[in-house]
């Protein structure tokens, strides 16, 4: 029987979920994670982490354990046949990571367990009240019904959420108007079907993914039956497959079948009072771009260390709107990003000019690297606390050892130019000890300024203005606004004994 509260409840084990809990725990929240299956899913949905995962995983010392599970690759797939030159990004890892979905999740469970997080398996959500003090939550587990109290409560269950629709959180977009047929299957004749796109004599067309001992057949599904959610048989996904193609390919195993559609929606809010949404509860898209776990952990690591900070009583719920505000907005570009893969890849002859266009900018030198670093939300850029046009401002800080060892630890980063930075700002940061670690870089290091601040998910959150008031005083009066706006009002001053 697990204890009956708990400071954050995580509703969903998959990469939101977990993430977003080794965050918490790591700030020291009590999180309990309570996920609908027993056991881990037999099939995988996603096969990669791109860049923008990469870094945010560098933040924590955990890029090279996924690093270590697979090949990297300099260039994706695009837009249907183009490429995406991904070497181009100004990132620390520009290539995109191979590595199954189910591999990812394995790992965060591991750090989660490391870490000491609870994971209750076969602990399905099905409703939640909230009252003025937090939030008693309805369970349904193995050994029957539940109720779990909570401070807070996160909604990482995924595209069809839960906590979503139990909270009234409006969910507009577009519904699906294509739909795929998706079969992870062994053929019978393993050269039958060329990797890559094969056109059918008929208009239709499948495209074929090399996997581990199988391969991924994706062909449209002109007629979808009404109920969507109907399962897939063999006999259904063989007669769409020889329709395509206009010939028939026998297939000698099936490991999963599903059907998916290009529906495009984002949560109106990511936060209504107690709850907050985190990953495909928050957004869902069409799987263009390969970019739906990526954009879950990104949320997770935005809110993980406000959220901790929230529910510790240090910041004020204020912080809390800055995680709608900067994830809202990225979910919004996402979006946008998907379904114009999506529609470019769909749409046949007519767009074909537009495909060639966009795959030359998408490999030509001067474009290449925006393109890459947009689909891939490398060049992500927040709304900086005080704006004054330093390139770095709400950026995620460059990797190349700058960042030192507190933002493993999940705390955020005063790095001060040694020579450069008045002894003010560093005094004044003393009263956000154990929230962020002040170190000293070489001088210079810093172009143009004398202090950066950095957010527990690297993200620049501050710069100071040299010459922006006159003094010590006015360099210490700045730093800790800045410090003030992100982690809190600075601790009490210890009471003389
Ligand atoms: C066919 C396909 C291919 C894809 N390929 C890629 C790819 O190559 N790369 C990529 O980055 N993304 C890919 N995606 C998208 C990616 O799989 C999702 O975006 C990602 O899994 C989202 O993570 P999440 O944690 O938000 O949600 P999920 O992974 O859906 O996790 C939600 C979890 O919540 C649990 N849950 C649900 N309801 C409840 C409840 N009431 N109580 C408790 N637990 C609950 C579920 O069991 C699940 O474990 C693909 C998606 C599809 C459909």
């Amino acid at each position: 029987m697990p204890d009956a509260h708990t400071d954050v409840l995580v509703a969903g084990a998959g990469p939101a979920g977990l993430t977003l809990a080794c965050e918490l725990v790591l700030a020291g929240v009590r999180t309990t994670v309570l996920e609908r299956d027993p056991a881990p899913p037999g099939f995988c949905r996603g096969f990669n982490l791109n860049a923008r995962s990469l870094d945010l995983l560098e933040h924590r010392g955990l890029a090279d354990r996924f690093l270590a599970e697979g090949p990297t690759l300099p260039a994706t797939a695009f837009v249907g046949t183009a490429a995406l030159d991904l070497a181009a990004m100004r990132t620390r890892h520009p290539y995109v990571l191979g590595i199954a979905q189910t591999r990812v999740e394995e790992l965060l469970a591991e750090r989660a367990e490391e870490l000491g997080v609870r994971i209750l398996r076969g602990h399905r959500l099905t409703g939640f009240r909230e009252d003025g003090e937090g939030i008693t939550a309805d369970v349904t587990a193995p050994d029957g019904p539940l109720r779990l109290r909570c401070d807070w409560l996160a909604g990482c269950d995924g595209g069809r959420s839960t906590v979503r629709k139990a909270a009234g959180i409006a969910f507009p977009g577009t519904p699906a108007r294509r739909f795929a047929l998706l079969g992870d299957v062994v053929l019978a004749d393993p050269g039958a079907l060329p990797l890559g796109t094969t056109a059918g004599p008929g208009g239709g067309s499948v495209f074929t993914i090399p996997r581990p001992g199988y391969v991924r057949l994706v062909t449209a599904e002109p007629d979808p039956p009404e109920d969507r959610d109907e399962p897939v048989t063999p006999d259904r996904f063989q007669e769409v497959l020889d329709r395509a193609l206009g010939r028939r390919v026998e297939i000698a195993e099936v490991r999963w079948l599903t059907r998916f559609g290009d529906a495009a929606r984002l949560a109106e809010r990511l936060r209504a009072g107690r709850v907050l949404l985190v990953g495909d509860a928050a957004h869902i898209h069409p799987p263009a771009g390969a970019v739906g776990v990526n954009a879950a952990i990104d949320d997770a690591m935005n809110l993980g260390w406000k959220l901790a900070l929230v529910a510790r009583g240090l910041a004020p719920e204020r912080l809390l709107e800055s995680y709608h505000t900067e994830r809202h907005a990225a979910g919004a570009r996402l979006l946008r990003d998907t379904r114009a893969q999506a529609l470019l890849a769909a749409e046949g002859e007519r767009l074909a000019p537009v495909r060639d266009l966009l795959g030359e900018l998408a490999t030509a030198e001067g474009t290449a690297g925006h393109v890459a670093e947009t689909i891939t939300g490398v060049n992500t850029r927040y709304p900086a606390h005080d704006e004054h046009g330093h390139p770095w401002e709400g950026r995620m800080i460059p990797g190349d050892g700058l960042l030192p060892a507190p933002a493993r630890t999940g705390g955020g980063a005063l790095l001060l130019d040694e020579a450069a930075a008045p002894a003010a700002v560093r005094e004044a940061a003393a009263s956000w000890n154990g929230r962020v670690t002040v170190t000293a870089v070489p001088s210079g290091r810093l172009p143009g300024t004398y202090a950066v601040l950095v957010r527990p998910d690297g993200h620049v959150g501050w710069v100071a203005r040299p010459g922006a008031g006159a003094g010590a005083e006015a360099a210490g009066g700045a730093v800790r606004s800045a410090l003030e706006w992100w982690f809190g009002p600075p601790a009490p001053l210890p009471v003389a004994g």
